[in-house]
C-alpha cells in the first residue's frame, strides 16, 4: 500500500483529490470544517517536503456551472485551516487551469473549481481524467468519501499515474481502522449494529459473521429478529419480509460460532415524539399500542458487559432515536461503554451515517479510536467491498 511516505514530493505537484463537500449556509460559510481539517495532515506533508498541492473535490450535487455549488466560497476557510496562502482556478481543466498548475512553486497551494461542474466527473469519463491528469506530478487520493465511487478524479485519473500514485493519510488511516476490525484486530471481535432498518444492513451482518466473535443487534432493526422469534412488539418498527432473513442470520451465526445479543428490554414509548409516555418493558412483551424507541436498563448492562470484554469494536448504528432527547440513553451509555474499553486498550471504530452524527452530538469523539470520515464509503466496505477509488491506487 503507498502512502505519503513513500515519496519525496520536493519540486513535485501533488494532483490531490481531498473530499470538501462541506455543509454550507445561507452566506456561503463553512458550518462544519471537519473534512478540511482532515485533509490537513496530507496537505502539510506535502508542502513540508518541498512540494505544492493542487487540490481536487466536489461540493454538492450541481447540475452544471452554478455559482452556489462553488468552491469559491470554501477558499477562504481552507486557507485559515492551512494556515497558507490558497489560490483559487475558476475551473478544474483547460488552458487557464494548466497554466495556474504550472505557475504554482513549491509550498503553495492551488484549489481547483468544483469537479462536478463537469457531468464527465461522476461518469468516470476517462478523457475528463486525462485532463485532469496533466495538471500533477503525483496523484494523491484522500477522499475516502468519495472512494466507493468510480469517478473521474477518485479512480479513472489514477490509470495516468502509474508508479506515481499514493493515499493520503486520512484514507490511509481509514484503511488501516477497517482492516485492523475485518481481518487483524485483536480477538475478541465485537460488531454492534444498530439503526433502523435490517434491510439496509443485511449485506454487512452477512460479511460480518467471519470476522467477528460478538454481534449486537440494536436499535429498530433488533424488532424485525425479535417478531421472527415470536416475540411481541407492539407498534415497534419492523421489516416483515425480512423476519425469514433475520432467523437465517441467527442460524449462521450458530454455525459460525458468533454470539448474537439482542436487547433484553426496551424503553417503550405510546407515541414517536419525545413528550411521549413512556415505560421500561420485555422486548417480548410490549404491549399493543406502545412501541420500542430506546434500549432499556437490562440491555445497556448486557451489552456494557460485552463491549468491556472485547478487545476490537466497530460501531454502526445508534441504540434508540437518538436524535429526540427522551431515547438517547442507550446510545449514549453505548457510547461512554465503548469509551471506557478504549481507555482500557480496545481499538473502537465508529463508522458509518448516523452513528458518527451520534459520537459528535455526545461528544465521544475523542473517545473512541477512530472515527470514520465516509458514510457509504464506510458502509460498502464493511459490505466487504472492494472500493474503486483504493483498488485504483493499489492496481
Ligand atoms: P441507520 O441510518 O440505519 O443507522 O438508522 C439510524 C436511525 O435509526 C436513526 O435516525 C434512529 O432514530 C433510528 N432508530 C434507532 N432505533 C430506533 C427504533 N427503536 N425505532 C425507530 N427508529 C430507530
Amino acid at each position: 500500500m503507498k502512502t505519503l511516505n513513500d515519496f519525496d514530493f520536493k519540486d513535485k505537484k501533488a494532483l490531490i483529490r481531498v473530499d470538501f463537500n462541506v455543509p454550507l449556509n445561507e452566506q456561503f460559510e463553512v458550518t462544519d470544517a471537519t473534512r478540511i481539517v482532515s485533509a490537513k495532515p496530507t496537505i502539510i506533508k506535502i508542502l513540508e517536503d518541498g512540494g505544492s498541492c493542487i487540490l481536487m473535490s466536489h461540493l454538492g450535487r450541481p447540475k452544471g456551472f452554478q455559482d452556489e455549488f462553488s468552491l469559491k466560497h470554501i477558499a477562504g476557510k481552507v486557507e485559515e485551516i492551512l494556515g497558507v496562502e490558497v489560490k483559487f482556478v475558476a475551473d478544474c481543466i483547460g488552458d487557464e487551469v494548466e497554466a495556474a498548475a504550472n505557475s504554482i512553486e513549491p509550498g503553495q497551494v492551488l484549489l481547483l473549481e468544483n469537479l462536478r461542474f463537469y457531468k464527465e466527473e461522476t461518469a468516470g469519463d476517462k478523457a475528463f481524467a486525462e485532463k485532469l491528469s496533466k495538471l500533477g506530478d503525483i496523484y494523491v487520493n484522500d477522499a475516502f468519501g468519495t472512494a466507493h465511487r468510480a469517478h473521474a478524479s477518485t479512480t479513472i485519473v489514477a490509470q495516468f499515474f502509474e508508479g506515481k500514485k499514493c493515499f493520503g493519510s486520512l484514507l490511509a488511516q481509514e484503511i488501516e481502522s477497517i482492516q485492523k476490525v475485518m481481518e487483524t484486530g485483536e480477538k475478541p471481535v465485537l460488531a454492534i449494529l444498530g439503526g433502523a432498518k435490517v434491510s439496509s444492513k443485511i449485506t454487512i451482518i452477512e460479511n460480518i459473521l467471519d470476522k467477528v466473535d460478538h454481534l449486537i443487534i440494536g436499535g429498530g432493526m433488533a424488532f424485525t429478529f425479535v417478531k421472527a422469534q415470536g416475540g411481541k412488539i407492539g407498534n415497534s418498527i419492523c421489516e416483515d419480509d425480512k423476519m425469514p432473513l433475520a432467523l437465517e442470520i441467527l442460524e449462521q451465526a450458530k454455525a459460525k460460532n458468533v454470539q448474537v445479543h439482542i436487547p433484553i428490554d426496551t424503553i417503550a414509548a405510546d407515541a414517536f415524539s419525545n413528550d411521549a409516555n413512556k415505560q421500561v418493558v420485555d422486548i417480548n412483551a410490549i404491549p399493543d399500542g406502545w412501541e420500542g424507541v430506546d434500549a432499556g436498563p437490562k440491555s445497556i448492562e448486557a451489552f456494557d458487559k460485552v463491549v468491556k470484554e472485547s478487545k476490537t469494536i466497530l460501531w454502526n448504528g445508534p441504540l434508540g432515536v437518538f436524535e429526540m432527547e427522551s431515547f438517547a440513553n442507550g446510545t449514549i451509555e453505548l457510547g461512554n461503554s465503548i469509551a471506557e474499553a478504549t481507555k482500557n486498550g480496545a481499538f473502537s471504530l465508529v463508522g458509518g451515517g448516523d452513528s458518527v452524527a451520534a459520537v459528535k452530538q455526545f461528544g465521544f469523539e475523542n473517545k473512541v479510536s477512530y472515527v470514520s470520515t465516509g458514510g457509504g464509503a464506510m458502509l460498502e466496505s464493511l459490505e466487504g467491498k472492494t472500493l474503486p477509488g483504493i483498488a485504483a491506487i493499489l492496481e
